[in-house]
């Protein structure tokens, strides 16, 4: 609740980006994911971006991921 009202945000400190919020949302084109570039700063967890290929499996912020992040 915000301002008693139902109130709905990304914690963006838990996202994985899994992308599962955009694809069960009912609001055509609500919520976007975008690729970040390698080097590029992910805000949700400070790490720079790697070249190498990763998804929502292997992100920092997932408890279960199996690889080291940095
Ligand atoms: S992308 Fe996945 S982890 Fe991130 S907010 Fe959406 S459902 Fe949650």
């Amino acid at each position: 609740m915000k301002d008693g009202k139902r109130h709905f945000e990304v914690m963006e400190d838990e996202c994985v980006g899994c992308n599962l919020c955009a694809v069960v949302c009912p609001v055509p084109e609500c919520i976007s994911l975008r690729d970040l570039a390698p080097g590029e700063k992910d805000l949700r967890t400070g790490l720079l971006v790697s070249d190498k290929y990763a998804n929502w499996t292997t992100h920092a912020n997932n408890p279960m991921r199996t690889v080291d992040p940095a």
